[in-house]
This record gives structure tokens, sequence and C-alpha cells, in this order.
């Protein structure tokens, strides 16, 4: 009797001290769902053919829109509006110029102590469609960031059902519209699906998959964009993930604000920016492909684009599990 209670105290006190580790200990188990070989799927489902390019509006990309949407639903991530995945908006550009109706895809991890509070995840997987026989693939603009954030999602719904569900919440904004104006995010952030006062973060990813010519013996960077803009906090959030996780070389030639470039202003993240939400844009150049039809699934760095993508993981990891949200130490004037 006694050797039993023995066993017993001993089994009770390894199961606590299992449920008392760090959740950041468990990270690394589900950044493996963010693999090369899956990626690679993805970004030649998304980058096919069948959806033309994606063009906003268009019937391509309503099957793309489609296509995400029965990945989170086959993989147990929640739907993001509401009970739908779906963020209907009119496609209308600063010229004037309408193109129809086109949707955002959101899909939902719900977090615990702190569900109240979420951290947005963000890649567009609109492009620019087709002109006669021509088709722009957009396999790396932004295929390779689509596909990057829905295995995060898938990631983070492993992770959940394991029952090492995010303190947390987080949105996954798969945004239309971008390549005719940053569209889809914009009509996010006016019509928000979780209040932007309660919005901690965005991590937006845009173009991981190729080499610029800065870097054409370097697979192992990625530029970093706006991490220290308005949080510092975030920044040595984003600083840490890597050292302690990827070891990527984080280039910060265009978080410059006399880059000439501008790319802190160039893609969504720039929406949630200008409401003083915290961002984050991975990125890692542009190439002679860049909005050609020869950007192509073939010529994406798929390792490359994973470790990427597991930092972002990472990242948002830590961000969606610490006890404080990232600190807003700058504020920038609303427009
Ligand atoms: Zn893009």
């Amino acid at each position: 009797m006694i050797r039993i209670m023995l066993l017993l105290s001993l089994l009770a006190l390894y199961i606590n001290s299992g449920a008392q580790a760090p959740v950041t200990d468990y990270a690394p188990k589900y950044a493996k769902v963010v693999n090369a070989g899956d990626m690679k799927k993805l970004v030649k489902a998304l980058a096919s053919r069948k959806f033309e390019g994606r063009e906003s509006g268009t019937e391509g990309q309503q099957k793309a829109a489609n296509y995400i949407r029965k990945f989170y639903k086959r993989n147990g991530i929640e739907p993001g509006n509401g009970d739908t995945y779906f963020q209907e908006f009119e496609v209308k550009e600063r010229n004037g110029t309408t193109g129809g109706m086109s949707e955002n895809v959101l899909g939902y991890i719900e977090g615990t102590d702190k569900q109240g509070e979420v951290l947005v995840i963000s890649a567009h997987y609109d492009h620019l469609g087709k002109d006669g026989k021509d088709i722009y693939y957009g396999a790396d603009d932004d295929a390779s960031g689509t596909a990057a954030i829905m295995l995060i999602a898938k990631a983070f719904a492993q992770a959940a059902k394991d029952g090492y569900r995010p303190r947390r919440s987080i949105l996954i904004l798969n945004a239309s519209g971008e390549e005719k104006g940053l569209l889809g995010s914009e009509y996010y952030v006016k019509n928000p699906t979780y209040p932007l006062k309660n919005t901690v973060a965005n991590l937006n990813v845009d173009m991981i998959g190729r080499l610029d010519s800065t870097h054409a013996k370097d697979t192992n960077y990625v530029y970093l964009i706006g991490s220290d803009k308005l949080s510092y906090d975030l920044h040595f959030i984003s600083e840490k993930s890597n050292s302690m996780h990827t070891n990527l070389n984080l280039d910060y030639t265009f978080n410059s604000d006399s880059d000439p470039n501008r790319f802190y202003y160039r893609s969504d993240h720039y929406n949630f920016a200008k409401n003083n939400i915290p961002v984050i844009f991975y990125f890692s150049g542009v190439h002679e492909d860049y909005h050609q039809p020869t950007d192509t699934y073939d010529k994406i760095l798929y390792d490359k684009a994973a470790k990427i993508a597991q930092l972002v993981f990472y990242t948002a990891w830590n961000i969606a599990n610490r006890d404080e949200r990232p600190l807003l130490d700058k504020m920038i004037d609303k427009e």
C-alpha cells in the first residue's frame, strides 16, 4: 500500500512538473509543422495555372480563397469573422477603378487567459492575374507568405488540440486586394473582427522565397522591417526568438527611415502600423522575376522560406504566451 502511494505521488509529481514546464518549451515541437515540404505543396497549388494569377475580384482569386478556407476547416482552425472565414469587400482602387467583390480569408485560434488580446499574422494571397496568355503566378509574391501563415495556423491549431493553446488569441489574415493598393488590409482595419485596441501586434509575411542580388550567396537571411518603430519590446522578442531558435541573419537595411524603397509603407502591415499597432514585416527582397510571369513555384528556395516562416512562428508563439503584450513606446499620428 505504501509503495503504491509512493508510486502514485511520484506519478503526480511527474505530471505536475510536466504541466508546470513553461509553454515556450513546446514551441520547437510545433515549429516542425512549418516545414519546407508542406510549404512547397501549398505554393505549388496557390501558384498553379488553376488560380490564374489570383487577381482580386476574379474567379481565380475566389478559387484560391476557397482553397485556403478548406485548408483551415480541414486543420481545425476556426473562422475569424463570426461563423464565416470570408470578409467580403468591394475592389475599389485609388484612381476609382472598380473590380467587383473580393474577400479576405480569416482563420482564428482562440487564446486562454488572455483571449481578449489578439495577434494578427498576415500575408496577401492575391496577385496580378493574367495578361492575354501570360499568367502572373506570384509564387514568391505572395504564395510564399500565404503558405507560411497557413502552416503557422496549422501549427497553433495542433498545439491547441494537444493542450498547448496560446494565451492570447491569434487571427490569421489572408488579405486580398494588396496588389491594387493594400485594399484588403485597409478594409480589415476599418472593419476589424476583433477590436484594434486589443490587437497587440501584426506580423506580416510578403515574399520570403528568393534571394536578392545583395545576398546572392546567402540562403540564411531575412529583411526585418518595422520591428523597433513602435515597440522596442517587440524588437527584443523578435531578436530573442531568432537567437534561440532560427539563427537567421537579420538584415535591417530596409528598416532605415531614409530607405528610398519605402518598404515599410508598401505591404499590408502598414495599415496596422498607422493604427499604432506594432508590426514586423518579413521579406527577402526583390529579384528579376518580381511582378513577372516568371515568378514560378520551381524557383522558390523552400528550406530558406520555411526557416523564415519558423522565425515568424516562434515570434508569434512568444508574443502570444508572455505575460505582457508588447509595450508601445512610440506613437505615430493617425492620418
Ligand atoms: Zn506582395
